[in-house]
């Protein structure tokens, strides 16, 4: 292929876990040519040493703001892009990089072929990304180049630390009067004490609960196992947990460790936000669930006699 700049993710001090997918999907894509990572911040130092990642060639620190600003990541792109002269700008698909994305696109005139979630680059550039609710998978075959590329969160496998890649100062030159809002906090919505997009061990709960009650026994089973509690979509609809509980595609893409699915189908919109679990064991009563046709492990029973029989094995 040729030379990629990607273009890192970080919210409150960290760096999101995309943004290790990326460099894996960034040297995926630079094959033998060079990956450059760029992270905009004004804590750069700091995030320069987390993104010394296997495969990066450089890491181009752009010393400016604080959190994600539309227009001065646009501008620092932009001039990053011009300086490189990159064959593919690679931005997370996350809240983000789907702000801006669009803009660097139409700024530097470049196609954007965005959410991708599989590359083929044996002839030329092919981009797989999911159409109707993650239904059907469409290649896209982009017959130009530069281009710009958003990648989805949980789809490749987050680079590992690694040692040697240069890290080079850019300067930046951010036309002020271009900059046009500023971030002035934070407020979590409903619910906001855990995050699940970072738990090692997820215990995730569906529509077999039956009863808004026994969700105490999932809970029990997470403090068994020390893990944090996530669920499909009509858990939330019930209104039993709150919104930043919900996995899959109008919720949140999680990667965690292990993510144990009670009482969950496994339909498409769920897969899509936790297919990325290092290891995935069901529970279901019905043993054609989807959900086992992804699971490493599975257990065709009631939950109500699983469940309670792994809290004591646990405790
Ligand atoms: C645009 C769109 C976006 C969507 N986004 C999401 C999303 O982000 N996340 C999401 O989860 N869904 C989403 N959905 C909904 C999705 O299509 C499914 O309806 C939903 O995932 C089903 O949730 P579930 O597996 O909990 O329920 P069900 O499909 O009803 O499955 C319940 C499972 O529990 C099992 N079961 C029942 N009783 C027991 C028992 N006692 N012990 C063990 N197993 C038992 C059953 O066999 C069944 O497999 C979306 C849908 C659309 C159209």
């Amino acid at each position: 292929m040729s030379d990629v700049l990607a273009v890192v993710d970080h919210r409150r001090g960290s760096l999101r876990d995309v943004s290790y997918e990326l460099v894996t999907a960034g040297r995926e894509l630079a094959g033998g040519d060079e990956l450059h990572v760029a992270v905009v911040s004004g804590d750069v130092d700091r995030f320069a040493e987390k993104l010394d990642l296997d495969g990066v060639d450089a890491i181009h620190t752009v010393d400016y703001g604080e959190e994600f600003n539309h227009d001065v990541y646009l501008q620092a792109v932009e001039q990053l892009y011009a300086d490189l002269e990159p064959g593919v700008v690679l931005l997370p698909n996350s809240v983000n990089g789907l702000d801006y994305a669009p803009a660097v696109a139409n700024s530097l005139s470049l196609p954007l072929v965005t959410d991708a979630i599989a590359f083929d680059t044996d002839d030329g550039l092919d981009v797989t990304r999911e159409m109707y609710g993650s239904k059907v998978e469409t290649t896209i075959e982009v017959d130009a180049e530069p281009v710009v590329v958003t990648v989805r969160g949980g789809e490749w496998p987050a680079a590992e630390a690694n040692g040697g890649a240069d890290v080079v100062p850019f300067d930046v030159d951010i036309d002020e009067s271009a900059v046009r809002s500023t971030v002035t906090g934070f407020e979590e919505v409903g619910g906001g004490d855990v995050d699940i997009t970072d738990a090692d061990v997820l215990v995730s709960v569906g529509r077999g609960i039956g009863e808004e009650e026994n969700l105490d026994l999932v809970f029990d089973l997470a403090e068994a196992l020390d893990a944090t509690v996530s669920s499909s979509r009509p858990i939330v609809d019930n209104g039993w947990l709150p919104k930043n509980r919900q996995v899959g595609q109008s919720g949140k893409v999680v990667t965690p460790d292990v993510y144990l699915a009670i009482g969950i189908s496994g339909a498409v919109q769920h897969v899509a936000g936790m297919k990325g679990a290092e290891t995935i064991v069901a529970i279901n009563t019905d043993p054609n669930a989807p959900i086992f046709d992804i699971a490493d492990y599975g257990v065709v029973d009631d939950l109500f006699d699983v469940v309670p029989a792994l809290i004591e094995a646990f405790e």
